[in-house]
């Protein structure tokens, strides 16, 4: 059966669509915030939300969030997120992620889907039977895993809040505490490492914290004493919300700089992280490594690892300048980068001058 989409009516966004397919249990949302760059771009999502507004909510948040961290970068791509209303362990079938993949094709390319929470690259292989419109998937010219991009973006990131809070991006001495040693956290943990940095570390998955802990010799704290850890650079890299006006007051770090999406609660907490002068080093910015690494993937000339690093790298550049705005504006950092992201989609900073090169797939566009 062919899955059923239906437009919402949402007012800001460029299209938010309900697709179901009832043969197969399928309930889900493609959010398309924007596309003044390029076609939309985000991960997929799957994750057994309470309710579909909860899930609409979450799809719109995310979308948006991808309009201005694509805005950030120079590839041209606009902003798409997709959730998937079900459990991945226990409700994730083939017929699933087929019928899934058929509503992206629908779509006709203004929404590109990639790897997220709950899917994997195996899950994107099968949604290929009925769509190119993919990035990441597993193949000769794939951009391969983002979260070393991701890290080294973050690294960068973290280097440039150090220069503009310290004058310097000297690591040896200085104080991390992790809430989060995944995927990126790991590597970013390494690279500070390597440097010379105090590492402090907690994680839910305790097992594989205290394997990294005993790897790089940090301390391990409970997840509820992380954020409120006397350090130099708070390093959040697990879920979203971990900073939020309840537990401002009690931070004790000069920074905030970190890998994972949607760290602040609310905008506002940016203006009450300022009140307390510690920096932040907004998310969307310092987190976009792993964007340009599967947007490299759709250039013409294919995926290239030097030019993909080089372009992470300006990461350092891109944060420098906004912490120096919000200085000059006397703003918060994140409001400074939602500034600079809509004067660039304004004025089609990086609006992508070709359509995206799809290497991976032989499927006919059907749209
Ligand atoms: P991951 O799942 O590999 O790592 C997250 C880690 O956080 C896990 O070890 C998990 O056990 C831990 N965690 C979960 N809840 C926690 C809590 N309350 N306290 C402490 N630890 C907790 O994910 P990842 O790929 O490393 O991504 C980390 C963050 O970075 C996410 O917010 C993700 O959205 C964001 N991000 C990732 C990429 C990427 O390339 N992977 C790109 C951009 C943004």
């Amino acid at each position: 059966m062919e899955p059923i989409l239906e437009e919402l009516d949402i007012e800001g966004y460029h299209k938010v669509v309900k697709v179901t397919e009832p043969s197969c249990g399928l309930v889900a949302i493609i959010s398309i915030h924007d596309l003044t760059m390029g076609p939309s771009l985000g991960g997929i999502r799957f994750y057994p939300y309470k309710n579909f507004d909860a899930a609409l909510f979450d799809a719109m948040r995310l979308s948006k969030g991808m309009t201005y961290k694509s805005a950030m970068v120079d590839f041209g791509c606009g902003g798409g997120k997709s959730v998937i209303i079900a459990d991945p362990k226990t409700q994730k079938t083939p017929e699933l992620l087929r019928a899934f993949g058929k509503a992206i094709n629908k779509l006709g390319g203004i929404y590109i889907g990639a790897e997220d929470s709950g899917c994997s690259p195996e899950d994107l292989a099968i949604m290929n039977e009925e769509t190119p419109y993919l990035v990441g998937l597993m193949h000769e010219k794939s951009s391969g895993h983002p979260s070393p991009y991701t890290a080294w973006g973050t690294f960068r990131g973290i280097e440039a809040a150090l220069k503009f809070r310290f004058g310097s991006t000297e690591i040896a001495g200085k104080h991390f505490a992790f809430q989060g040693v995944g995927s990126v956290g790991e590597i970013v943990a390494e690279h500070l490492f390597w440097r010379g940095a105090k590492l402090t570390f907690a994680d839910v998955n305790i097992e594989n914290c205290a394997r990294l802990a005993k790897k790089f010799g940090a301390k391990v704290v409970s997840t509820d004493e992380i954020v409120t850890q006397e350090c130099d650079v708070f390093v959040p890299c697990a879920l979203g919300g971990a900073i939020h006006k309840e537990n401002i007051p009690h931070l004790k770090c000069q920074i905030i700089a970190g890998c994972a999406n949607n760290v602040l609660l609310e905008e506002s907490d940016g203006d009450l992280l300022r009140e307390r002068n510690i920096l932040y080093a907004p998310d969307f910015v310092i987190n976009g490594g792993g964007l340009i690494n599967v947007v490299c993937e759709i250039a013409k000339e294919g995926y290239c690892p030097i030019a993909t690093r080089n372009s992470t790298d300006k990461i350092y550049e891109s944060l420098l300048s906004i912490f120096q705005e919000a200085e000059k504006t006397d703003c918060s950092t994140v409001k400074a980068a939602i500034t600079l992201a809509k004067y660039r989609l304004q004025h089609e900073i990086g609006k992508r001058p070709y359509e995206p090169c799809f290497h991976h797939s032989s499927n006919k566009v059907t749209s």
